[in-house]
């Protein structure tokens, strides 16, 4: 049986359920796949191989039986280490849960397995998810597949990037500033952060909360909508999710009007521009109107986003003090902040800078010149945006306003890294839903289209990324 692993989730799952292949056929080649592969990108952090074929065998054997099955049977899925799977370590990669396995499984995962989908394992990410590169892992970098002297985005670079080298059908990241879409776009992934509060972060262990979702990753729209179809939705234990249980499909949509964002356009690099306004000519070609706007404080988003996203990170990481959970190192003899200090010594550079910087920019000298100035752009932004969704459908950009470069190429200067936040963090502030879709290549680098749309219009933002796809119809899988 040849190359079972390059299919997508809809056609593994068809496969299994007509009979064509096995689950178990397919799983151990996936694994296969992953043993080959992972040495030379490094997506995964842990695999469970055992437990994924026995899965695998388990639903052959409810298939011959004639038993119904779920709609991502048979499904290899891969999962962004900072969501919590019982039984199998959750280590955000950091030195801080290296030995954390959590006793429950997030929501989403609870949802993905009901569905038959199978969990190959979990996958690497900047720690506690700070980062664009996927660089800041206490496990090593994650390797770009297209080239891997190029980073592959992040945090979720290893959603990203074990999708697009086959080493399993779709991926589940998180998505505070762009971490799904980032590395989708530097890895010529299709990858989808929803509406604030529609998919379930109970689970996903907190960077900051106000601002980050579950996402999935995935070849193209069409399985995207099927991971959507399982996992969002209201949920008793997320406080903050949607009253709703969505059912997307895909249809050819008429009559759309699109907002190019000249901001975040201009500010691009020119090959990216270039492949961007392609794809304005392909939606033309499709009758849909596209003009330029402006989005005026968007000029503002990276600072505002930053200041937020910091404060709420100092917030969040303060439980680790290695006493409730954590490596080992016995408190014992230590007077309470030697022991703290010590312990907390153990964070990475870049995690250490958010907290230190987040808990100065909520100190009560600094809080108005920083965390309330940036709450206010952030109520900003949102407003510029609601007036531009009366008139446009959607609005699109690049994903990233550069190509994928080299390792150590931009980490010199942090801020550096965070300005290429740019045209993500727009849709975090506000909440609404933002998808990165391949564009196109330069000098073999991928390029990704966002498309933004009104919160809770993923049917639409859905159906204008598949109306793309077929357009853009790009068909190129990484040579390793
Ligand atoms: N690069 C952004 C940051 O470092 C986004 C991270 C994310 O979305 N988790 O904060």
């Amino acid at each position: 049986m040849s190359d079972l692993y390059h299919l997508t989730a809809s056609e593994v799952t068809n496969g299994i359920k007509e009979g064509s292949f096995r689950a178990e056929d397919y799983i151990s080649q996936i694994l296969q796949r992953i043993e080959k592969i992972d040495l030379k990108i490094n997506s995964f952090i842990n695999v469970y191989k055992e437990r994924a074929l026995k899965e695998a065998i388990a639903l052959d054997k409810k298939i011959k039986q004639g038993l119904e099955v779920g709609r991502l049977a048979g499904v290899a899925v891969g999962i962004k280490d900072n969501i919590c799977t019982k039984d199998m370590k959750t280590t955000c990669a950091s030195k801080m849960l290296e030995n954390y396995t959590p006793p429950y499984d997030a929501t989403v995962v609870e949802k993905l397995r009901r569905s038959g989908a199978i969990i190959v394992g979990k996958l690497n990410l900047d720690e506690f998810a700070m980062g664009s590169t996927t660089q800041f892992s206490i496990y090593g970098p994650t390797r770009n597949p297209w080239d891997t002297a190029y980073v592959p985005g992040g945090s979720s670079g290893g959603s990203a990037s074990s999708v697009a080298a086959f080493e399993c059908a779709v991926s589940l990241g998180s998505d505070t500033g762009g971490s799904v879409r980032c590395p989708s776009s530097f890895c010529s992934v299709v990858g989808l952060k929803p509406t604030y509060g529609l998919v379930s972060r109970y689970g996903l262990i907190s960077y900051a909360n106000s601002l980050e979702q579950i996402g999935p990753i995935g070849k193209n729209v069409s399985d995207i909508v099927m991971t959507m179809n399982v996992i969002a939705g209201n949920d008793d234990k997320d406080h903050t999710t949607v009253d709703r249980k969505p059912e997307y499909f895909l249809e050819h949509k008429k009559n759309v009007n699109i907002g190019l964002v000249k901001e975040l356009i201009q500010a691009a690099d020119p090959a990216v521009a270039k492949c961007i306004y392609s794809a304005v000519d392909l939606f033309i070609e499709s009758d849909y109107i596209c003009e330029e706007i402006s989005l005026k404080s968007a000029e503002y988003a990276v600072a505002s986003y930053y200041t937020i996203a910091m404060a709420e990170a100092s917030s969040n990481l303060a439980r680790y003090d290695n006493i409730r959970y954590g490596y080992d190192s016995s408190p014992d003899g230590y007077e309470w902040n030697t022991y703290y200090a010590k312990v907390r010594g153990n964070f990475g550079e870049e995690v250490k800078r958010r907290i230190l910087l987040g808990s100065y920019v909520l100190s009560s000298r600094y809080y108005g010149k920083y965390y309330l100035k940036a709450q206010k752009i952030r109520s900003l932004l949102e407003q510029e945006l609601n007036s531009l969704y009366d008139k446009y459908d959607v609005l699109i950009s690049p994903t990233m306003p550069i190509l994928p470069f080299k390792f150590d190429e931009k980490i010199e200067d942090p801020l550096t890294l965070y300005k290429i936040d740019i045209n993500t963090v727009v849709a975090n502030l506000a909440g609404i839903p933002a998808i990165s879709i391949p564009a196109g290549f330069n000098n073999g680098l991928p390029i990704g289209l966002q498309i933004m749309a009104k919160e809770l219009q993923e049917q639409t933002l859905l159906n204008v990324a598949f109306e793309y796809e077929n357009r853009a119809n790009i068909k190129r899988s990484p040579q390793l």
